[in-house]
């Protein structure tokens, strides 16, 4: 089979297709016939060299994918053969991930696809879902009847934690960079939507809260944005730090008399059996309909070097994926 494989550390150039050894399922894991892969932002962060953590080298990229069981291991009886499945991580320690042709997961990283939803769908669902579910109800445990604000709504975290606040009956205001970000997000239901390249932004929203501000803020960007989350924030409110690409001066004061909290996610933190029960949660509302994952652009494996520029290039209007066969 061939797959996507890093020899180096670098640029997006040095991801190649290569070919590579075909997995085998042992037992507990299940081999998986990729059809498509989610990009992540992680996985450029992780290709550069610059992340805490760095898998051995060669290896092939990619958390997410979706595509058929080919292979089921013995003990494993939740899929078989032929089942249409979405995944969220690979067998660790083996460096094959989701860029590749056959995937071979644990049996408990891999989740039914439900018909209604594509494989490049497919692809987009596990890391984005799975960090917007933390965010907004393991960390801001995020209440009916609240108001959110993602930041940075228009991209596949963004998104998808749009729809589930939506589902979970919040208010949501969700902002974007580009027209058709604020397009996209708008056509999910958000009650509001703002431009957070627009200085004005803070005061819309704060206006749309009649000056009360937000309970909680999912934030994409919190080097760019959170000393003004502060400023939005209703009292008893949470900002939820899921990306942040450097560093940031705040006035810890505005936390005093609101007795605000700021607090940080990392998906890697979640356990096995947290990510399990996070995917269960999930599996009524991508069967039912109200989670619908968007793909903004997708690729062909071969272009995983343009995807992973694409994925970093601003105006985010839903998921980057790679169709992989
Ligand atoms: P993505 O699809 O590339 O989306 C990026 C989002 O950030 C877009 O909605 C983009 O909006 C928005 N953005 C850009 N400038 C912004 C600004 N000034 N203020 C607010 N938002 C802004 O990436 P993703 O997969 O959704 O991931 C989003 C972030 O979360 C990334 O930094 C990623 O590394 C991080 N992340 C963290 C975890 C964790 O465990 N903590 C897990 C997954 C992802 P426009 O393009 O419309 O401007």
């Amino acid at each position: 089979m061939r797959g996507i494989q890093v020899h180096r550390f670098g640029g997006p150039e040095v991801m190649a297709l290569h070919p590579i050894e075909r997995p085998v399922a042992d037992a507990g894991e299940v081999v998986i016939e990729v059809r498509a892969a989610g990009v992540n932002p992680v996985d450029t962060y992780i290709r550069s060299g610059a992340y805490a953590r760095l898998p051995a080298l060669p290896y092939v990229p990619g958390w997410d994918g979706a595509g058929v069981v080919v292979e089921a291991g013995p003990g494993v009886d939740r899929v078989r053969a032929g089942d249409r499945v979405y995944f969220s991580g690979t067998v660790a320690g083996r460096g094959v991930g989701a860029y590749a042709e056959l995937a071979c997961c644990r049996a408990d990283q891999v989740f039914p696809l439900p018909g209604r939803l594509s494989f490049a769908q497919g692809a987009a669902i596990g890391v984005p879902y799975a960090t917007a579910h933390r965010a907004l109800f393991h960390r801001a445990g995020a209440r009916a009847g609240e108001t959110a604000l993602v930041h940075g709504a228009s991209g596949a975290v963004g998104l998808a934690a749009v729809q589930l606040a939506l589902a979970h009956g919040l208010t949501v205001l969700g902002t974007a960079g580009s027209d058709a970000g604020r397009r996209l997000v708008r056509e999910q239901g958000a009650h509001g939507v703002m431009s957070h390249g627009d200085p004005g932004h803070l005061a819309e929203i704060l206006a749309f809260t009649d000056g009360r501000g937000v309970d909680l803020i999912v934030e994409m960007l919190a080097n760019v944005n959170l000393d003004g989350d502060l400023d939005l924030l209703a009292p008893g409110g949470r900002v939820v730090v899921v990306g942040s690409r450097g560093r940031v001066e705040i006035d810890p004061r505005k936390t005093m008399g609101k007795e605000s909290a700021i607090l940080g996610m990392s998906l890697w933190n979640a356990g096995d059996a947290e990510l399990r029960e996070v995917h269960e949660r999930l599996a009524p509302g991508l069967a039912g309909g109200a989670l619908t994952p968007v793909v903004g652009a997708e690729f062909p494996l071969a272009e995983a070097a343009r995807a992973h520029q694409a994925v970093l290039a601003g105006g985010a209007a839903g998921k980057v994926v790679l169709g992989v066969s």
